[in-house]
């Protein structure tokens, strides 16, 4: 299988309404029983998946950057990654599995939670005996556009060390943690910048510009609940809206809502960017 980023993967916003969603259903519950379709995801699950989450219960549900996260008591921790095409469904009552329910968790009240994913792009784990911190795919990620230290002053400091195009320096998990190809385009566009423009020639006031533009993008978006091309859902089943704000993603030949010029398309890194040539320098 070789791994084609689809440009319309879930991002922070998304998984920032299952996280809001699933706190409401889960937290206090305790995990009885876990199934899995043998399938293996990005990677396989580890032979200690299933006895980690048994007789636990669900303490908290937090997110960082695109992971979604259980915290158990006893002390062990629930990674969940969407990959390309992964679903959290949240049953109330058990239902027949379908074709790629690859995890199937249930609860003592009857409950129960289905990770669905026709790709395969996605992770679950379960990590007994570490902090939060020390989980290798949380501990390498960068800031969280929506934590407190994400700022422009700090983002300055970061592109000036570097050279390489923006978009792709917002795209690495390990700069900016949650953001995908949807929210970049966004982002940059608010802030006036084009895609291609190299790190270290943003000025001061761009810098601050993109940094404000990523958090309001991400805000938005969240309040949007998500945004929802074909594949992305919450855990109840419901499309996110956020699809019906955006400026430039997949908006091709349309005019800018700024300045009349057509919004075009150009691939970076295999991935398709959108932007306005006129207003976004
Ligand atoms: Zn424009």
């Amino acid at each position: 299988m070789c791994f084609r980023p689809s440009e319309k993967m879930p991002e922070m916003p998304e998984v920032e309404t299952l996280a809001r969603k699933l706190r409401k259903r889960l937290v206090g519950k305790c995990i009885e029983h876990v199934s899995l379709s043998g399938f293996p995801l990005r990677r396989p699950f580890t032979e200690s998946f299933a006895m980690t989450l048994r007789g636990r219960t669900i303490r908290k549900i937090l997110r960082r950057g695109k992971y979604l996260i259980a915290e158990l008591e006893p002390r062990a921790f629930w990674l969940i990654h969407l990959g390309m095409s992964g679903r959290i469904l949240y049953h109330a009552r058990s239902e027949e599995r379908v074709k790629h329910t690859h995890a199937l968790i249930r609860f003592s009240d009857g409950s129960e939670l289905e990770y669905r994913d026709p790709r395969r792009f996605g992770l679950m784990a379960a990590y007994d005996g570490f902090r939060l911190d020390q989980i290798p795919e949380i501990c390498s990620l960068g800031k969280d556009p929506l934590s407190c230290g994400f700022c422009g002053q700090w983002l300055k400091t970061k592109l000036q060390r570097s050279r390489r195009e923006i978009k792709s320096f917002l795209l690495d998990q390990r700069n900016v943690a949650g953001l995908g190809n949807i929210y970049v385009c966004e982002s940059l566009f608010l802030a006036r910048v084009r895609p291609q423009r190299r790190c270290h020639t943003l000025s001061s006031e761009e810098v601050e510009n993109l940094a404000a533009a990523i958090r309001n993008v991400m805000r938005d978006s969240i309040r949007h609940r998500g945004t929802s091309f074909s594949d992305f859902v919450d855990s109840e089943g419901n499309p996110g809206e956020n699809q019906n704000y955006l400026r430039v993603f997949q908006k091709e030949g349309d005019v800018c809502a700024r300045c009349g010029f057509p919004i075009r398309r150009i691939v970076q890194g295999n991935r398709s960017s959108f932007y306005c040539s006129n207003c976004q320098e």
